[in-house]
């Protein structure tokens, strides 16, 4: 779909990602920093322009950050939709070319229902969403949603996700194939939170490891500024680790052996320290009543999240000496300010001085929306690839 081509170093493509990286925004700039003559410049730009990808951005005073008359891309190109899925629900949000949102709503509902419940139901409310600021599907440009799964990205295909029951092998673009005419590129949800906090709050930084501590616990890897998926898309995949804490007796006999996840497999991460072992352990249904707990002084539960935070630690430790990011960025539903300081505090105890040297952990300054913003980035790094603009303009 989106397959990589050769592309040309001077071409409309290369000219725009000048641009959108902000390295050079004016006809002069861009004349210096590619060594093209005034005219091919003016070629290039007025294609961009006339196809819709860039506008004049707007005067700003000379103390402001873009220089004046310097070119942005035009939030108007096209809508995007988006979806940041978790186990328990989703929201779906429409949003202008640069991913600013202009309408959402969030559903409660089971991932586990299937592809078909889910994805109906995710359909359904792009329609809603259309209808309510008055598009048709065809100013649709791109479409990008994170599922709480591993995820074959190339195909936007699930491989044997550990909750989505009735997901495995289904690739989720078929879904939507007739629907829109508009890419559809599905990816894991920490992936995205990852893409979408190293993009929006951490620009700067190229090494960044995004942790989700939600229902699961998964993490999203950036490196050298490039989101890392692996070879079948199960980077990252660290709830499954086998870690049974130190003095682990919780198996109902020594025998039973560590606690069972619902992998299938014995003594997770996720097991002992994810939102839906506290769940069960504490009895509740929901995250949020476990973190409701706490904030309501229950000690008992404060306890009981800064043992799951220490846990967490020890295996946020590994990942820390074996990738090195500079940033650490914490986020998902269970991530709470007391869990957090014993995370922190195990990772600092347990890492190579080293990897932790200049480390920081900070919580999400994105919260809830990191996923949406990472689907954003995700769709529009794919329709503003230069070998991508180069083939629409020459096709156009
Ligand atoms: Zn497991």
């Amino acid at each position: 779909m989106l397959a990589p081509l050769s592309t040309s170093p001077t071409g409309p493509g290369a000219i725009l990602t000048l641009v959108r990286s902000g390295q050079a925004v004016t006809r002069a700039g861009l004349m210096e920093i590619t060594g093209l003559s005034r005219s091919t410049i003016g070629q290039r730009l007025d294609q961009l322009l006339a196809a819709g990808y860039l506008i004049a951005g707007p005067v700003e005073s000379s103390t402001g950050g873009r220089p004046a008359g310097g070119l942005v891309i035009n939030p108007q190109f096209g809508l995007l939709l988006l979806v940041a899925a978790g186990a328990s629900g989703f929201t779906a949000a429409i949003a202008d070319f640069c991913g600013n949102v202009i309408e959402q709503r969030s559903v409660t509902m089971d991932i586990a229902r299937g592809p078909a419940a889910v994805l109906g139901r995710m359909q359904t409310i792009f329609r809603d969403l259309l209808n309510q600021i008055g598009h048709k599907p065809a100013g649709v440009k791109g479409i990008g949603i994170g599922l709480p799964g591993p995820v074959a990205f190339p195909e936007g295909q699930l491989v044997r996700p550990p909750i989505m029951t009735g997901w495995d092998g289904y690739r989720v673009p078929d879904f939507f194939a007739g629907q829109f005419d508009a890419p559809v590129l599905v990816d894991n949800d920490a992936n995205l939170m990852a893409l979408g906090e190293q993009q929006q709050s951490f620009p700067q930084v190229k090494d960044l490891l995004y942790l989700k501590l939600g229902t699961g616990i998964g993490v999203g890897l950036i490196m050298d500024g490039q989101l890392q998926r692996g070879a079948q898309g199960a980077a990252g995949n660290i709830g499954h680790w086998f870690m049974p804490p130190a003095g682990d007796t919780s198996g109902s006999s020594a025998a039973a052996g560590p606690r069972l996840c619902r992998c299938g497999n014995q003594g997770c991460l996720e097991a002992y320290s994810s939102g839906w072992a506290l769940c069960e352990e504490c009895g509740v249904t929901r995250v949020r009543d476990l973190t409701r707990r706490a904030a309501d002084g229950d000690m008992a539960m404060l306890a009981r999240l800064r043992a799951a935070g220490q846990h967490q630690g020890e295996a946020l430790a590994l990942a820390v000496n074996l990738t090195n990011p500079a940033v650490v960025v914490v986020g998902g539903s269970l991530a709470q300010d007391q869990l957090l300081a014993a995370l922190r505090e195990t990772v600092y105890r347990r890492s190579g001085s080293l990897a932790t040297r200049s480390l920081q952990i900070v919580a999400g300054p994105l919260g809830n929306d990191a996923g949406l913003h990472g689907a954003a980035h995700l769709v529009s790094d794919a329709l503003l690839a230069p070998h991508v603009v180069d083939r629409h303009l020459s096709a156009g």
